[in-house]
């Protein structure tokens, strides 16, 4: 580490097992399997996105008012990623693609959120209001609701499968 707390950026990634990868691919399996089944709710993850989301929401509001209604869906993103960037920082292979794992799988719950955006029929935490349909008629793109919410849940796989795909690239280039 230097003088700022950085880590040098040519410095090696940690070696990625067989077990890490496996480790990596049993966890995306349950996840994915999870939030595609019936009430798309992925334990702990969830609970613990929620948490960060409803953090987020009087957090961002402190900056500005109209930030309020999305502070909630930056909240939650934000932990994954600073965890990745730390991550990252220190090239802990493994610890990272768990916190890309985590980002997807949060991509997953926003996306369940967004395509509620009209129908509102989810449980909400708070007083009720329903986010993304503030979010989306002020962008006026409320009937687009499920197509966005297709594209967030494709980038969460995308995301969720490149992770995977360069841990097993780390694991093959090792030998
Ligand atoms: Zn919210």
């Amino acid at each position: 580490m230097d003088f700022y707390g950085r880590f040098s950026v040519d410095e090696e990634w940690t070696p990625v097992t067989a077990w890490g990868l496996s480790g990596y691919v049993v966890a995306a399996l349950l996840i994915v399997w999870l939030a595609h089944t019936d009430g798309h709710w992925v334990f702990l993850l969830d609970s613990a996105n929620l948490a960060f989301h409803e953090a987020g929401h009087p957090l961002f509001g402190l900056l500005s008012d109209r930030l309020t209604v999305y502070g909630g869906t930056l909240g939650q993103l934000l932990f994954p990623l600073a965890a990745g960037v730390s991550f990252f920082r220190q090239r802990a292979a493994l610890s990272f693609a768990f916190c890309v794992l985590w980002l997807g799988e949060n991509l997953f719950n926003i996306a369940v959120y967004m395509a509620d955006a009209r129908a509102r029929v989810l449980p909400l935490v708070g007083n009720g209001e329903h986010d993304w349909t503030e979010i989306f008629s002020r962008w006026g793109v409320l009937d687009w609701d499920a197509g966005i919410a297709t594209l967030v849940r494709i980038t969460g796989w995308l995301v969720i499968v490149g992770a995977g795909l360069w841990l097993w690239y780390r694991l093959t280039a090792a030998h």
